[in-house]
């Protein structure tokens, strides 16, 4: 049933204004929003008297949330407050060279549950073995844009050929919520005519590109060491920054890169969770959005976060930019909000069909259960206060229902899409068979440089 009416909800459409609808309704007709508004307006479309109503008053409504860096993974908790270097040539390139398609996509399957439970609708996921992400992306009913590690300096990762086959049977997939992209793995695991090929196959498949970027200040020395100027500068040289890039991390860049992201209508995804915890530094997201640079949000993998909680990502994102520029007006809760939603949608070149809550766009909806003793007091009018809730008091565990395109695939706090606890003992088999892999390798071969 993708048509159906939510009343006497706290609306927060997120179309660039600070709008609320409170109380308000939210009209879908065959999985597209068609009436938006307060409670009386919406009451009065013809559509409502042939859709069933549900009552949703004590909750807010806000847009589905866009993971736009993501990876799948089954690595955590298990090393943890180590070096970069340590951590990835001991841990994470093993894991890869130990991976195999049905690990990886169990990996998935975890992923996406999880991250639909605490309302991400959309993720941009990189990984490897991708048509099982495809299958669990599916299942899961969440939207996902792929795009593989690819790199040609390491023979464990997948390579531009096995981008291109993923491509060829899966460009889109699922009527279109999963769509293949070119992934780059990173600067120094990528010759640069793997690069030029990558932005050749981006243009010949019509599709996006995502890579990592700028995420230590070592990468940043390193590139200066190599090329002579800084990463986003080679990526410009390059040719893979355009409208449809978007690049994760972007913590060390300076003016001018700032200046080429914007002119080239490149877009960044933030992770402050993991740029904490790997001590990559704090990203000027005040700056960079200041200047028109589109910055939306992700949790990176479970390896560096360790939750896929877009909510608690969102308080991360507002807190860092304080502590980091000691001013307290910055990270204000409606420009998170706006970077977990509207902005996450134009990065992945979603935004005519999704991120906020209008007419015209498809349902994707997350309700978020503001009865429980954490959220009092829930003030209206003047005193309004729901969007700080949703940044800095909301998890993943407040979340009731969520929609994409219509079809409800969490109710009650319970995702009922997919069999939540067979995914589990599914990915626990998975993890404890990667780490026996793992172990039985030989000598770990010499990792290129710092990314996640
Ligand atoms: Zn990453």
């Amino acid at each position: 049933m993708t048509s159906f009416l939510l009343e006497n909800a706290i609306i927060l459409p997120c179309e660039g204004r600070r709008v609320s609808h409170d109380p308000g309704s939210i009209l879908v007709v065959d999985g597209v929003i068609v009436a938006v508004g307060s409670v009386e307006q919406v009451r009065h479309h013809p559509a409502t008297s042939a859709v069933p109503s549900h009552d949703f008053r004590g909750h807010v409504l806000l847009p589905g949330l866009h993971n736009c860096h993501l990876h799948s993974g089954l690595l955590r908790g298990t090393a943890e407050s180590m070096a970069l270097w340590e951590w990835l040539e001991n841990h994470v390139d093993p894991a890869h060279r130990a991976l195999t398609p049905e690990i990886a996509e169990a990996a998935s399957w975890m992923a996406y549950t999880e991250g639909l439970r605490g309302g991400t609708t959309s993720v941009l996921d990189m990984w490897r073995f991708m048509e099982g992400s495809a299958r669990a992306a599916d299942a899961v009913g969440i939207r996902a844009t792929l795009a593989p590690y690819t790199a040609d300096r390491y023979d464990w990762f997948e390579t531009l050929d096995t981008n291109r086959r993923l491509l060829e049977t899966h460009r889109t997939y699922a009527e279109g919520r999963v769509r293949t992209w070119v992934g780059l793995e990173h600067l120094f695991y990528c010759s640069p005519q793997m690069f030029r090929d990558a932005a050749a196959l981006a243009e010949e498949f019509d599709t996006g590109l995502h890579t990592h970027s700028s995420e230590s200040i070592w990468e940043v020395q390193e590139s200066l060491r190599q090329f002579g100027r800084r990463p986003l500068e080679v990526f410009h040289e390059r040719g893979i920054l355009g409208p449809r890039t978007v690049v994760a991390h972007g913590v060390w860049l300076d003016d001018r890169e700032v200046e080429i992201c914007v002119q080239t209508e490149t877009s960044l995804t933030h992770c402050p969770c993991s740029n904490m915890k790997l001590a990559s530094g704090p990203a000027r997201v005040g700056y960079y959005r200041e200047r028109g640079l589109n910055v939306a949000l992700g949790t990176d993998g479970e390896k560096e976060n360790n939750n896929l909680d877009m909510l608690e990502e969102m308080k991360f994102a507002s807190l860092l930019q304080k502590v980091s520029t000691l001013d307290p007006t910055t990270g204000d809760p409606w420009d998170i909000l706006e970077m977990a939603t509207r902005c996450g949608a134009k990065a992945l070149g979603l935004d005519d069909v999704t991120g906020t809550l209008e007419v015209g766009k498809e349902a994707d909806i997350v309700a978020v259960d503001l009865r429980s003793l954490h959220f009092v007091p829930v003030l209206h009018g003047q005193d309004f206060n729901v969007p700080a809730h949703l940044v800095f008091t909301a998890s993943a565990h407040d979340v009731s229902d969520v929609w994409v395109r219509g079809n409800r695939l969490v109710r009650s706090g319970e995702v009922i899409s997919v069999d939540v606890r067979a995914v589990a003992q599914r990915a626990q088999a998975a993890a404890e068979d990667l780490f026996e892999r793992r172990r039985n390798l030989g000598d770990p071969a010499p990792s290129g440089g710092p990314t996640s």
